[in-house]
């Protein structure tokens, strides 16, 4: 019996269904299409990251590129940040302050609208149904099309706060969809059309960036707090580390658009929501 809400189609096999085709909710194969590019430009997309500079790794110049085209966009951001940093002896409440005005700036870089903090503790992400129900309650807010975060089926992903995350982000996708999960928020249930999983492990859609590939790396460099532990960059060797940071950036966004035949792209798992 299918759950309560659900409907055909709500797995990872949308783009491959015909229209007479019935999808049973409990035991199709998985399927593999062509890699698809650049989905229409959503109306409204809520980026979901575990730290402040996590979501402009990940699809910052999508982002970018989408808000160009008149799409409003939101950054959530799940925990603090209060761990982002190579020195024991720092100041934390300080470093959480400087990270949240750091990501502000760089949301703003990107064209983005808004910067929700939902400000857990950095490094103690639990995806359970507190998260669910704060996440549920920001997508039934912001009514996005499109819902991008971390990838949870990502391999060997070290950090646990972006496992957690993903699950989280995936998790409160199907909780603000159906009404009867959280049925007590203020806004009533939002279906996405689809989710956006970047750092993905199969990767099978790839937004082309070239024109936002610079917006995406200034908007990477806005997190200074960052720059040593996160991107090499020590301010004794601030050049050479600077140009070998943009490098490194311009090179992935490389091998992501190679991935279907572009000059420069972000890749990502892309999952159908109805
Ligand atoms: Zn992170």
């Amino acid at each position: 019996m299918r759950p309560a809400g659900q409907r055909p189609g709500d797995e990872d096999r949308a783009r491959q269904d015909g229209p007479d085709r019935f999808v049973l909710p409990v035991g199709e194969l998985p399927t593999r299409g062509p890699i698809s590019t650049d989905m229409p430009v959503p109306a409204v997309a809520v980026a979901v990251g575990a730290h402040p500079d996590d979501i402009d790794f990940g699809c910052g110049a999508t982002l970018a590129k989408w808000a160009a085209h008149g799409c409003v966009t939101h950054h959530v951001v799940m925990t603090d940040g209060s761990k982002g940093t190579w020195d024991p002896r720092v100041d934390t409440t300080a470093l959480v302050t400087t990270r949240r005005h750091e990501q502000e700036r760089a949301a703003a870089i990107l064209g983005s609208s808004s910067v929700t903090f939902l400000d857990n503790v950095d490094g103690e992400l639990a995806s359970d149904a507190t998260q669910r129900r704060a996440l549920c309650e920001v997508i039934r807010r912001l009514r996005p099309t499109v819902v991008l975060g971390h990838d949870p089926w990502r391999r060997y992903r070290l950090h646990p706060d972006h496992r957690h995350a993903g699950w989280i982000t995936v998790d409160a996708v199907v909780a603000a969809r159906d009404p009867l999960f959280f049925p007590d928020t203020t806004e009533p249930a939002h279906r996405p059309d689809a989710i956006l999983l970047f750092e993905a492990d199969d990767p099978n859609h790839i937004e082309s960036i070239a024109p936002f590939l610079d917006a995406k790396i200034e908007a990477l460099m806005a997190h200074e707090s960052q720059h040593r532990s996160t991107m090499g960059i020590d301010s004794s060797e601030a050049g050479e580390a600077t140009a070998a940071f943009y490098r490194a950036v311009e090179r992935q966004a490389a091998e992501h658009g190679a991935l279907a035949s572009l000059d420069k792209g972000e890749a990502f798992h892309r999952l159908a929501c109805s």
